[in-house]
């Protein structure tokens, strides 16, 4: 379809995208408003008031799969949409797995595109305005590189970056690899223009994103140079640089040294390690041990003291025993993790851990993944007490939901910081702003304090 032509059809349409899972498809939404945007389409607050409705979707478990039915399902009870006709698009990863199959489980869907077709899918929504045809379009290789199409940020002040897509480490229970496909590192130029571009736009805070961002550029240079891209992104002036997420296999320590380095990368690693038990990570083909992965985090504290980090931990493995779980345990009280994000292991078809047995009840999962959380939260909360009596530079974001005279941001660890909006100044002030806050309050998912001096 000529693009005057889709434009003709899309111009003055409304749009509502509803995102669930990672930060990489939180992007990947971005570039498809982008792109509707380029089109002449105009974003909707809610799905009621929207011609066009987006679904990106997750399925790395089971639960968003299910979620996923329930919204589309729920589309069907709306009142007509503002131009009459409204069509409803799936994008992600589970529109990649099922394609057409996704009409079994739900059958008001007219556009499916996969991970590699974002850069179709304004072709693909306009084709079923216009003749009211059912739209499916999931190749399994790359067609297009969206990090070229247009991009809609939801924030002045801090973007994502892809820096690569897709995964090679075929973790034994994850079916990332099989929707997203393998690695493909983007150039370290493109990467530094496109963080260059946003310093000169205002941008203050970047997220490097990838699967695996440690094998950055080992499939374009032969060898990963993901430490050569930190200091190259650090030079173009931005302020603050975070990435995610990390292989521990693949960190390697020149990366530790330009993460100590660099002043503009934030005192904060996400590092997953999925298990504390050897036999279990074996399991998961996770290619390190607990001995190697304690041994990561010492050499990481050496370099960087005080570094706030946090983890993915899988509980329930198929074949987990209390013995493996309790070292899961173990490790996480060790690192003292400053946050981590837990998850019941979820049976994926197509992946290696899906044909293995597991007659574990699900109460006894249950039971792990409560007392897991219990110590999460415990060395969250000692994590957080550190900061007490500290000047805090917080990046500020908003305003709290409970409170709108309490601003909202993070500190340089990542960590939530809550301080009252002082007498006399105004939201603009703040938000998209560095203020520093005397940290006087340390729970265990966010500081609170009073902010001294003057927003910059
Ligand atoms: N590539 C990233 C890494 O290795 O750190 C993680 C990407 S994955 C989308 C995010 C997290 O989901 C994983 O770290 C893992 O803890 C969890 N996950 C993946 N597959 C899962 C499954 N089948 N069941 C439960 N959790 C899963
Ligand atoms: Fe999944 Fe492992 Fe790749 Fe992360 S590294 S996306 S957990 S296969």
């Amino acid at each position: 379809m000529e693009p005057n032509r889709i434009r003709d059809v899309l111009v003055g349409k409304t749009y509502y995208i509803r995102t669930f899972g990672c930060q990489m498809n939180l992007h990947d939404s971005e570039r498809v408003s982008g792109l509707l945007d380029s089109f002449g389409c105009l974003e909707a607050a809610s799905p009621e008031g929207a011609d066009i409705v987006v679904f990106m979707t997750c399925c790395v478990r089971e639960a968003a799969d299910q979620r996923l039915y329930g919204q589309c399902s729920s589309m069907k009870s709306l009142p007509p949409s503002p131009s009459g006709h409204r069509v409803i698009a799936v994008g992600g990863c589970i529109a990649q797995r099922d394609g057409e199959g996704l009409l079994t489980n739900v059958d008001n869907v007219d556009v499916i595109f996969g991970t590699h077709s974002l850069g179709h899918v304004a072709e693909l929504i306009a084709r079923s305005f216009e003749d009211g045809s059912r739209q499916v379009f999931t190749p399994e290789d790359v067609q297009d590189e969206a990090t070229s199409l247009p991009w809609h940020r939801a924030v002045s002040y801090h973007a994502w970056v892809p820096i690569m897509t897709g995964c090679n480490n075929f973790c034994s229970y994850c079916i990332v690899p099989y929707v997203r496909g393998r690695e493909k590192s983007r150039t370290i130029e493109e990467v530094v223009d496109e963080v260059g571009g946003l310093v000169r736009a205002g941008v203050r805070e970047v997220t490097l994103l990838g699967q695996n961002v440690n094998s950055f550029g080992r499939d374009r240079y032969g060898h990963p140079r993901f430490a050569e891209l930190l200091r190259q992104v650090g030079d173009t002036g931005i302020e603050r640089i975070r990435f995610t997420s990390s292989h521990p296999k693949d960190l390697l320590p020149e990366t530790i040294d330009a993460m100590a380095e660099v002043p503009s990368v934030m005192p904060q690693l996400h590092l997953a390690v999925q298990s504390g038990s050897t036999r279990i990570l074996k399991e998961m083909n996770r290619r390190y041990t607990r001995e190697q992965y304690l041994d990561l985090i010492d050499r990481i504290r050496d370099r960087i003291p005080g570094i706030a980090l946090s983890t993915d931990i899988i509980v329930g493995f198929p074949g987990e025993t209390e013995e493996d779980f309790l070292e899961t345990l173990s490790l996480a009280q060790t690192v003292g993790y400053a946050q981590a994000f837990t998850f019941i292991y979820s049976r994926r078809e197509g992946t290696p851990a899906a044909r293995i047995e597991d007659p574990t009840p699900r109460e006894v999962i249950q039971n792990r993944f409560d007392r897991l959380v219990k110590v999460i939260e415990g060395t969250a909360y000692d994590f957080n007490q550190q900061a007490l009596g500290r000047t805090i530079p917080v990046l500020v974001e908003g305003f709290s939901k409970k409170d709108a005279h309490m601003l909202q941001g993070k500190s340089p660890k990542n960590q939530t910081v809550h301080a009252p909006l002082p007498e006399g100044w105004t939201p603009e002030d703040v938000v998209g702003h560095i203020v520093d806050v005397e940290a006087d309050r340390a729970r265990t998912w966010y500081l609170s304090g009073t902010v001294a001096g003057e927003p910059r």
